[in-house]
């Protein structure tokens, strides 16, 4: 890891780098990028930025105000494996180039306002996050395309078996349903594509817990990076679906992190777990349930009394609502459990060492911005340490299993996009707290959100044609 911008320069040209690769991260968390020639980034652009036009970048700056500094980070240099010319890459910051401020909706400067205001409330001076995301591993088109110059094999065999697709007569034997959790390979037919995603995330600097393919039938794949601060968290993510779906490329594979691709099957999540410390120690261990402090309960509380509006964050796709439906192993209902995976948090108790001790929130999936996501959990569980907030009872029973009568009380996630909107709408000054979010960006991100509402809404469904054609 590099301190200085000269520091980084010099690991660049170590390397034979002649080109400088500047990333950032648009509002909806994608990667977005130039190319320069390293000779045209010297040092003080470390402090002074690089220019560039912001105007058609979703969710920033209209084409009057377009022009934006990018401010490159030495700490997360890289030699980016994924270019044939050797190029020294970068994640950057976002500046206003007229106040040389940071830009309210770059999504790290809000995991950075989040860190500073989490250590100015004086509860804890740094959070931990350790998100789990699953994805899908697809053929890719294109490339079947390219090697074979075919435009119709475009069949995934990992995902054929409940794609919808009609085979008739079954042409070759596939795994069964929801089997894919998880035999040894031939049947996990993804092992080595997966050992190469992790070798490419060590070699980026980012750790790697465990691989193993998921629960859907066959094709899903989880990869675990090590919890980290949050606005590195954010960046360990970020290289993370950067390198998932090169190596996928490079197999002639794609990789959606959509949460939900197949209908019937599982879905895609990112459980996030999350912990607070101070003074190098855990605050979340304790002796109230499940080996919590009360602070800890209370950011549960947080969490839950506000899940709804962090919905709109944390599941910001109008196809992360088809994954929140029972029967999948994703959270429902609004309630915490140490036992029970239909608990929307869930307190993992594998380890007894204080240490070890977090919370896992379940609900968010892996279409979400990782900084977003991250800084909007935080100030929700902040809310509810300074409120005190009672989680209530834990609920030991699973949930999909409750009579009607009890399921009736336990209040659960907006089963639409329309419904996190909403929840957004009337439940954000949590995260107005330290100009964390400002009420800018609280406004530009209903925006997106209701423009994708409307782009589905608007048009007939597929489905409806079967349900409705011949009335
Ligand atoms: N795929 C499930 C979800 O949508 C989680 C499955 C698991 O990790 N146990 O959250
Ligand atoms: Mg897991
Ligand atoms: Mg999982
Ligand atoms: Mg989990």
């Amino acid at each position: 890891r590099c301190a200085s911008g000269e520091e980084a320069l010099a690991f660049g040209r170590e390397h034979n780098a002649r080109l400088v690769d500047l990333k950032f991260c648009d509002l909806l968390g994608t990667w977005q990028h130039f190319t320069m020639g390293i000779n045209e980034v010297p040092a003080e652009a470390f402090e002074e930025g690089l220019g560039f036009d912001g105007s058609s970048i979703r969710g920033w700056r209209g084409i009057q105000e377009s022009d934006m500094l990018v401010m490159p980070d030495p700490y997360t240099a890289f030699i980016d494996p994924f270019i044939a010319e050797p190029t020294l890459s970068f994640i950057c910051a976002i500046s206003d180039p007229i106040t040389r401020q940071t830009y309210v909706r770059d999504p790290r400067s809000i995991a950075i306002r989040a860190e500073a205001y989490l250590k100015s409330t004086g509860i804890a001076d740094t959070a931990y996050f350790g998100p789990e995301a699953e994805f899908f591993i697809f053929d890719d088109v294109r490339y079947e395309n390219q090697t074979n110059g075919s435009f119709f094999e475009v069949d995934s065999v990992e995902g054929i078996w409940n794609t919808g697709r009609d085979e008739e007569p079954n042409l070759g034997h596939k795994i069964r349903h929801k089997e894919g959790y998880f035999p040894v390979p031939p049947a996990d037919t993804l092992q080595d594509v997966r050992d190469q995603m992790v070798l490419g995330l060590e070699s980026l600097g980012v750790s790697v817990e465990r691989q193993h393919h998921e629960v859907a039938t066959a094709g899903q794949a989880e990869i675990d990076v090590r919890f980290n601060t949050l606005l590195r968290i954010g960046d360990d993510m970020m290289t993370y679906k950067y390198v998932i779906k090169n190596i996928a490329r490079r197999f002639g594979k794609t990789v959606t992190f959509m949460p939900k691709p197949i209908f019937g099957d599982n879905g895609s999540g990112m459980h996030t777990h999350q912990s607070l410390w101070k003074d190098g120690k855990p605050l979340f261990a304790g002796n109230r349930y499940a080996g919590l402090s009360e602070l800890a309960l209370h950011y549960i509380g947080g969490i839950l009394k506000h899940a709804p509006a962090l919905t709109a964050i944390t599941n910001p796709t109008t196809n992360s609502y088809k994954r929140l439906v029972p029967g999948f192993e994703a959270p429902v209902n609004l309630a915490y459990s140490a036992r029970n995976r239909s608990a929307s948090v869930r307190i993992p108790i594998y380890s007894p060492s204080p240490k070890a001790k977090r919370i896992e929130f379940r609900t968010p999936d892996p279409a979400a911005n990782i900084y977003l996501a991250c800084a909007a959990m935080l100030m929700a569980g902040l809310d509810g340490i300074q409120n005190r907030i009672d989680p209530g009872e834990p609920l030991e029973k699973n949930i999909y299993e409750l009579p009607p009568e009890e399921l009736k009380k336990v209040p659960t996630v907006p089963d639409s996009l329309r419904g996190a909107i909403e929840a957004l709408e009337k439940d954000h000054e949590f995260l107005l707290k330290g100009d964390v979010f400002t009420k800018d960006v609280v406004e530009t991100l209903l925006e997106l959100r209701k423009k994708d509402y409307d782009t589905l809404r608007l048009r007939p469904h597929p489905i409806e044609y079967q349900m409705y054609y011949d009335i």
